[in-house]
């Protein structure tokens, strides 16, 4: 359990606001907060004031990281009623995603982040195009990346794999590590030092949970010592910051579900689509525009499996991928030109019978 505001990350050459009491953010809930600072954790509340700011500019709400000047905090840790957040210090960095239809709003996901780790698995799909957002969330927030390669235990030899990664993100540090053999783990830990914070992204299933628990095994967790049965943490929780046992501190952050629309927005992801062109050629004949290739009638993607035209992997992975983003990853639109663009390169490179060669 932190007792200092510098077990918490704070610089101790920063002065101290004159009045209020200056704590930590460290879990979001729904419509309220957890933060740390001299003598525990309590709730937090921002004022209406934040809340209406907010509805133009979301970073006028505090988030996970952020350090703030509390009132009331003496009675809060005393199970009396919330702190009340009376204002956000200056963010030494700020971890945004910019959503759908809301493109002015950049809605904060963690702040004063030192490194951010990108977590990918050894064993699972390497999406390209998911890793370039991540590195792209960061380098937005001018926030120092590493990558860190999950599960090198289900491989026989992760070197392949970080040769890929190198020439995916050049310029960027790669880490192989493995929770269950303790491979890596030390060198993992040596990229966060004691008092600094990092926050990990990466899929849901890559091993985020997993690594917080091995880094976190006697510590104390922040968010831990409240009382908030009826507030149902796992429910309401949104990110956590987590104390590491030699005092390095961790953001978790929800996997690809709560980045979905920002990358969606984003621009299309080029390189997903292409990773299932298979599925979407396919997908251009579904009767429905909108199929989910889930058992609608007419579907010509579960045609294809049944055919044995289509790997049934294929659709699985397509699903999961689908369920992640929670979006259809090659819409039909995408379908459409996709399966065009094939058969115009069908047209084009098919020997036509009865034609000379120089013809075609
Ligand atoms: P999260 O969704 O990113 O938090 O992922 P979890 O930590 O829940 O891990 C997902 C699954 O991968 C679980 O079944 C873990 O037991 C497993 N897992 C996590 N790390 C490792 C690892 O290093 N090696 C192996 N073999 N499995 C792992
Ligand atoms: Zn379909």
């Amino acid at each position: 359990m932190p007792v200092t505001l510098e077990e918490l990350g704070w610089d101790a050459s920063r002065p101290l606001p004159a009045d209020g009491t200056v704590a930590r953010i460290v879990a979001e809930h729904r419509g309220a907060y957890h933060a740390a600072g001299v003598g525990g954790v309590a709730w937090a509340e921002a004022t209406g004031r934040a809340f209406l700011a907010a509805t133009r500019d979301k970073r006028e709400l505090p988030t996970v990281g952020d350090w703030v000047v509390l009132d009331r905090w003496t009675e809060a840790l005393g199970g009396t009623g919330a702190a009340v957040i009376r204002e956000i210090l200056p963010r030494a960095s700020l971890l945004v995603r910019r959503a759908a239809g809301e493109a002015s709003l950049p809605q904060p996901l963690a702040a004063n982040v030192d490194i951010g780790l990108v977590m990918t698995s050894a064993n699972g799909d390497l999406s390209p195009a998911r890793l370039d957002r991540y590195l792209t969330l960061l380098a937005d927030s001018q926030i120092p990346a590493a990558i860190v390669l999950s599960k090198i235990d289900l491989v026989g030899e992760p070197g392949p794999v970080v040769e890929l990664l190198a020439t995916l993100a050049p310029n960027v540090p790669i880490l192989p590590f493995s929770t269950v053999s303790g491979a890596g783990l030390a060198e993992l830990r040596a990229l966060v030092p004691p008092r600094r914070t990092a926050v990990l992204l990466g899929s849901s299933g890559v091993g985020k949970s997993s690594l917080l628990n091995a880094l976190v095994a006697t510590a104390g967790l922040p968010t831990r010592p409240i009382d908030d049965n009826d507030r149902g943490r796992h429910t309401t929780t949104r990110r956590e910051m987590f104390v590491a046992d030699d005092g390095s501190l961790w953001i978790d952050t929800p996997g690809m579900r709560e980045l979905a629309r920002w990358a969606r927005d984003d621009k299309p992801d080029e390189d997903e689509e292409d990773a299932f062109d298979d599925i979407a050629a396919i997908a251009a004949k579904c009767r429905f525009r909108d199929c989910n290739h889930d058992g609608e009638p007419g579907c010509a993607v579960t045609e294809a499996v049944a055919a044995g035209e289509l790997e049934a992997i294929r659709l699985v992975s397509f699903h999961k991928l689908g369920q992640e983003h929670q979006v259809a990853v090659a819409d039909q639109k995408t379908a459409r030109r996709i399966a065009e663009t094939r058969q115009a390169k069908a047209k084009r490179y098919a020997p036509r019978p009865g034609k000379p060669d120089d013809e075609r």
